[in-house]
């Protein structure tokens, strides 16, 4: 049952460092190849509406990577640039437009939103059928259910690197350390729903290390610098590290890492994912799967 005792040794010398970046790449390309049939059968391309709220430096990079990846895959991406000062009422037009629009199969608006908007009526007036980030009620509750429906793409991104690691999850034992309604959630309702055995972890969680220890997968999603050393990880494990923080070293050069000290943890984990070049990738990956998912199934639907 266990995939990782027998190969742990030889995966350790073989490919302890997972490439998101490569894998993505491998996404995209079987994205790029669906996408020819779609527009046979629906006579358009799949249409990816991105909104964007402000001008958060780090959200333009975000958008401006969503929209390059969208053409490079054959999907038409449309892009809304609102004013910082944009209020509700207009954004919720907007998304109803988009709502009715036929052109459009999925909707994304880039998180965080300015303060004078709420962000749950936001996500809640997405269509479900459009709802590529899989944050909507519906589409919750069908993940929590273990129906089909849309799926966070981080979390996906998640699953996706672990099925092609180590195949079949059953019975495994997996910590997420985080319990946002993005990321941590998302991802233990993923692995339960692939069979593994689940335990979720907090700020306000005891024994984290212990718990930790005891993970054959073990997911980080905090967003605090190297929290995760090699003294929580049980020999082998695989370690997904969803975390992004931007520091800045002794010069003032700013860099990124992850929740994980990569350089400690290297030596103890079966498998690791980098920052950057890990999660990051895949998530923009699934952006591109989560758009053509749901093209195929309005064009079903209709
Ligand atoms: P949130 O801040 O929403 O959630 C952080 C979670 O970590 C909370 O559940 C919190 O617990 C928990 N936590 C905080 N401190 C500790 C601690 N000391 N020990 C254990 N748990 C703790 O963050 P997100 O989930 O949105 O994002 C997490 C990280 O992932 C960030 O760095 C973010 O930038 C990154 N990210 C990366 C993406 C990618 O594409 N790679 C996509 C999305 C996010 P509590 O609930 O008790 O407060």
């Amino acid at each position: 049952m266990n995939h990782l005792s027998s190969s742990c040794a030889s995966e350790v010398t073989r490919n302890v460092v997972m490439d998101g970046k490569a894998f993505a790449q491998k996404i995209r390309a079987e994205v790029a190849e669906q996408v020819p049939a779609f527009v046979a059968d629906a006579g358009r391309q799949p249409g990816l509406a991105v909104v964007l709220v402000g001008s958060d430096p780090a959200s333009q990079v975000y958008v401006r990577t969503k929209m390059r990846q969208a053409a490079e895959v054959g999907i038409k991406s449309f892009q809304h640039l609102l004013g910082v000062d944009t209020t509700q009422a207009q954004l919720l037009s907007l998304i109803e437009i988009l709502n009715q629009d036929d052109s459009i199969d999925g909707i994304l608006v880039q998180l965080p939103l300015p303060k004078q908007i709420n962000e749950t009526a936001v996500i809640e007036a997405i269509d479900p059928a459009k709802d590529v980030d899989g944050f909507h009620p519906i589409n919750v509750g069908r993940l929590s259910a273990g129906h089909p429906g849309m799926v966070p793409c981080t979390p996906l991104g998640c699953l996706l690197l672990l099925q092609d690691r180590l195949g079949d999850l059953s019975g495994l034992k997996a910590v997420v350390v985080g319990r946002s309604n993005i990321v941590g959630k998302p991802i233990g309702q993923l692995l339960l729903n692939a069979n593994c055995t689940v335990t979720t972890v907090h700020s306000r969680s005891q024994h984290i290390v212990e718990e930790c220890r005891q993970a054959d997968i073990l997911v980080v999603a905090v967003g605090r610098p190297c929290m995760i050393g090699d003294e929580h990880i049980k020999p082998g494990a695989i370690v997904l590290d969803v975390g992004i923080n931007r520091i800045a070293d002794a010069q003032g050069e700013t860099r990124l890492v992850g929740d994980v000290d990569f350089d400690a943890a290297i030596t103890t984990a079966g498998g690791l994912t980098p920052v950057p070049g890990g999660i990051g990738p895949m998530t923009v990956a699934c952006l591109m799967r989560n758009t053509l998912t749901a093209a195929r199934q309005r064009l079903l639907a209709h």
